[in-house]
């Protein structure tokens, strides 16, 4: 069992997308417990707020709300996120890419055009983009750490799952080029993660027959993701992990 000290994420400025709810929400708040100063960007002002008002309770650094649509913004809104970065913060410790939509489940031949596109600007162009543009505060830290969410079906296509599954696998593609591209050049290690089922909203509209009781919450991945964020995973750079991995031996 992974046993992360008290103060792992001190001095380490990490941004979280979709931290308003699920897996993004809880990651925000145990990486703040654990002495980060969090970005907290997401859809939807009032969640973060809510996020916030949790963080700003603990004897941690207060966060930072970046209310953004990663569906909805043109490229030079990301250039800007990074500038305001860089002027705030002057590096970027982590990126967490965690934010994703499912979009519909239906056969391809009925799949509107128009999910097609929103799932993929939200799960893999809006990924490059922020990555793209938040690359050179990464590079500036000691000892960065760029995160891709995964999922099963990023890794054998679910049938119906359509621009969801297919979304994921290229995520894992810009993952593996990513880390290629900074294996020598840089102290960013770069890791793909898989939560598996985990109890959140996305999961209940997947799987709306199920008792979500059965399934585990989000606090259960948060060793893993403390790993992932903190400078014990120094030795991880491209490697994919999963939910049922024991990562720490
Ligand atoms: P979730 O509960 O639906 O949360 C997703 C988050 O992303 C929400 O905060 C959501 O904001 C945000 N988001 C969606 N569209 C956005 C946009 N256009 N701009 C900015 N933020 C946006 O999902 P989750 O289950 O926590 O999933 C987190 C990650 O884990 C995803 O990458 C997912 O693919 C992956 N995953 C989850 C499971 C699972 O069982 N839960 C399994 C495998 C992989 P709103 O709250 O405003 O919608």
């Amino acid at each position: 069992m992974y046993n992360p000290g008290k103060n792992l994420l001190e001095n380490r400025v990490i941004l979280v997308t979709g931290a308003g709810d699920g897996i993004g929400k809880q990651a925000a708040i145990t990486f703040a417990e654990f002495g980060a100063e969090l970005i907290l960007l997401g859809r939807k002002q009032e969640k973060l707020e809510s996020v916030y008002d949790m963080i700003s309770k603990m004897d941690t650094p207060k966060p930072c709300i970046v209310p953004f649509d990663l569906e909805l913004c043109e490229e030079i809104a990301y250039s800007r996120l990074a500038t305001k970065i860089q002027e705030d913060y002057g590096r970027l410790d982590g990126l967490l890419h965690n934010a994703a939509i499912l979009g519909p489940r239906v056969p391809i031949e009925n799949y509107a055009y128009k999910d097609w596109e929103a799932v993929m600007q939200v799960n893999i162009n809006s990924v490059f983009l922020l990555t793209k543009f938040l690359l050179a505060l990464l590079k500036k830290s000691d000892d960065g750490r760029l995160i891709f969410t995964n999922s099963g079906v990023g890794q054998k296509p679910r049938a119906y799952w359509g621009a969801y599954s297919i979304s994921k696998y290229a995520l894992n593609g810009l993952a593996k080029l990513v880390a290629d591209e900074l294996e020598n050049t840089s102290n960013v290690v770069v890791t793909s993660v898989n939560p598996g089922a985990t109890r959140t909203k996305m999961r209940n509209a997947a799987y709306p027959g199920e008792n979500p009781d059965s399934v585990k919450p989000a606090t259960n991945l948060m060793p893993l993701y403390l790993y992932l964020a903190g400078p014990d995973s120094r030795n991880e750079h491209n490697s994919f992990f999963s939910s049922e991995d024991d990562f720490s031996k």
